[in-house]
């Protein structure tokens, strides 16, 4: 059996490991301590948030049936208003109701359910790759541990990152090296009383804030909290990527007070995320990096855009090639 090294558990690690594993001795290396990726759930007791992608669509029939048996079990709708606010006007815009897909109990979990039986190292940061005579592959580490030799390497870390790993294996003029990624700032809330208004959501026009979801409204989690997650403005995070993450957190809550009323002085808990790598800028054409002579594959969003769908629907066209070849 060939030898298979998946760098990074998010969707498209597992949904890669799932399938290849049938054919192949796979091992995934994810250097958080869970999985999921940028599906991401940080645990705050009693609070919990989903402070990556906080839900998905589904437009192919494809991903509807895989989805479909999950529903109830790991897959829910999130159903209820969304609003549209502005910057001081206190005014509700555009009340729509929409239907989302989550997983549940937290986002991670549909990560994890695909990941039953795969063989997973986590908090394993691959550093480096390095050739080996007959084809082969070394992993090492970034606490210098020898991980094995494997015959193909895909990597579902953002491009930057896969870039830097493969460094000159890559082709120069490689699609990879062209795509550009949004970062976000996910600030997260915590209140000790249930959430009190009738809208699930609200997407937020010139204001650093682009984005409020009531993650606590969501199936599957306790509604006797509210838990908010609030997404900043990219061109916003853009310009204050590097300032002290604590006065990011505070310019977020002031503006949190002017857009809903909130009285941010009590709280129950406050943290805030940086994501470098949030979401890529999507290109027309469908890219994506595998050289099965060389034993070296890239996939991820990048190949196309930041879309759940996206990303497993690539994945698997992934996982169904290479697998064609070994
Ligand atoms: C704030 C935010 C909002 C979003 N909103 C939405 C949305 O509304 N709808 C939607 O569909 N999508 C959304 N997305 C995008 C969606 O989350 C991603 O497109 C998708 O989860 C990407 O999955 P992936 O497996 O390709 O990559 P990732 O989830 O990034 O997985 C890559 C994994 O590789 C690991 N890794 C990286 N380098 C190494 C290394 N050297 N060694 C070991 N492990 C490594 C990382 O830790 C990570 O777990 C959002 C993302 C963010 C951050």
């Amino acid at each position: 059996m060939k030898k298979i090294a998946i760098i990074g558990a998010g969707l498209s690690g597992v949904t890669l490991g799932k399938k290849l594993s049938q054919k192949a001795d796979v091992c995934v290396f994810e250097k958080g301590r869970g999985l999921g990726g940028r599906m991401a759930t940080r645990y705050a007791d009693p609070f919990i948030f989903d402070h990556g992608a906080p839900y998905w669509k589904v437009e192919t029939q494809e991903f509807q049936e895989f989805l479909t048996p999950l529903m109830g079990s790991v897959v829910a709708e999130w159903k209820g208003e969304v609003i549209s606010l502005e910057k001081n006007n206190p005014e509700i815009k555009n009340t729509s109701r929409s239907s989302y897909f989550v997983a549940t109990p937290h986002m991670n979990s549909l990560c994890k359910h695909l990941a039953i039986g795969l063989n997973i190292k986590t908090q394993c940061e691959v550093r480096s790759i390095k050739s080996i005579q007959e084809k082969k592959w070394r992993l090492i580490s970034s606490s210098d541990e020898d991980l094995g030799l494997y015959d193909i390497v895909i990597s579902t870390a953002p491009a930057p990152q896969t870039l830097k790993l493969f460094g000159d294996a890559l082709p120069k003029t490689h699609e990879l090296s062209k795509a550009t990624f949004d970062s976000c700032f996910s600030l997260m809330i915590g209140i000790n009383q249930p959430w009190d208004r009738n809208w699930i959501a609200a997407n937020i026009h010139h204001s650093p804030i682009k984005w409020i979801g009531v993650n606590s409204t969501k199936p599957a989690r306790n509604h006797d909290l509210t838990c908010l997650v609030i997404h900043s403005d990219s061109q916003w995070t853009k310009a204050n990527l590097h300032r002290d993450i604590k006065e990011v957190q505070d310019i977020l809550l002031k503006e949190l007070e002017t857009l809903i009323t909130l009285d941010i002085k009590n709280l129950s808990y406050v943290s805030i995320h940086r994501w470098l790598y949030s979401i890529v800028h999507p290109l027309n054409n469908d890219r994506y990096y595998i050289d099965l002579d060389l034993g070296l594959c890239a996939v991820g969003d990048w190949c196309q855009m930041s879309d759940i769908e996206a990303v497993w629907l690539k994945a698997q066209k992934v996982a169904d090639f290479v697998g064609s070849k070994i």
